[in-house]
């Protein structure tokens, strides 16, 4: 569903990303993992053209992600970041509503009613007229999440959604990825939870100064890796 082909990306003169190459099946969950630096926000942000790239190519369903619009593609991928990004002066459910009604031009009353099933998978039915700033963090990050699949995306990624949460209010979060992850969405997640990569994760992807350093079925990764570089990575963080 998601590929990147030979990707190479500098910041300036300095390359980020080396000859990365991946590909991420319909349904697959994809975990990258990595030390600070190496390279995986980068590679989230060029899947929806936050970041250009200097060589290699990524496709979406087989078709170039530099072809079509770039409004159409970010419908297509749901991206969710470590700062939830909520609208400050919207309700919970004026935020969800927001993007479909205007950039898919669905009608307000469908959208709503969208928004509040959305909501109740994320558990949130409850908090539908409150205002960010009366949300916990990780009932901001739910709604982050609800807003990203209100577009209907095809894929999903994540980029470190708990690391500014309260260590009590990263499970409610990762309890909400692993259903989508259950419903067959497919996604692309930067963690540096171990144990959630382990237990979510189809495949493992190490990124190491810009590059795959491996890339693995996840208990093999865990247990029994094949490079040196996962060794070691795995042995500081154990
Ligand atoms: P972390 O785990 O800390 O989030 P990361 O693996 O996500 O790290 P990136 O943020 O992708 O790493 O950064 C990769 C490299 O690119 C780093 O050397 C970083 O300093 C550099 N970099 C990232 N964004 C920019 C930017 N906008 N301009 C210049 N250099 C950048
Ligand atoms: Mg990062």
């Amino acid at each position: 569903l998601l590929e990147f082909d030979g990707i190479d990306k500098y910041f300036d003169d300095t390359k980020v990303l080396h000859d990365v190459s991946l590909a991420v099946n319909e349904a697959e969950v994809v975990v990258i993992i990595g030390p600070s630096g190496s390279g995986k926000s980068t590679l989230l942000r060029c899947a929806n053209r936050l970041e250009t790239v200097q060589s290699g190519e990524i496709r979406i369903g087989g078709i170039p992600i530099q072809d079509g619009n770039v409004d159409h593609l970010r419908q297509r991928i749901g991206m969710v970041f470590q700062d939830f990004n909520l609208f400050p002066h919207k309700t919970v459910v004026e935020n969800i509503t927001l993007a479909p009604a205007t950039v898919k031009d669905i009608d307000d009353q469908v959208a709503r009613e969208r928004a509040m099933d959305l909501l109740g998978d994320v558990g949130l039915e409850d908090q539908t007229d409150s205002y960010p700033n009366q949300l916990s963090g990780g009932q901001q990050q739910r709604v982050a999440i609800a807003r990203a699949l209100a577009m209907e995306p095809s894929l999903m990624l994540f980029d470190e959604v708990t690391s500014a949460l309260d260590p009590e209010l990263v499970g409610e979060v990762l309890t909400v990825m692993r259903e989508l992850a259950a419903d067959g969405m497919t996604m692309v997640i930067v963690t540096h939870q171990m144990g959630f990569a382990r237990d979510v994760g189809d495949r493992i992807v190490l990124m190491s100064d810009g590059e795959i350093a491996e890339i693995g079925e996840t208990e093999s990764f865990f247990t029994d890796p094949e490079t040196d570089r996962a060794e070691q990575f795995l042995a500081r963080i154990h």
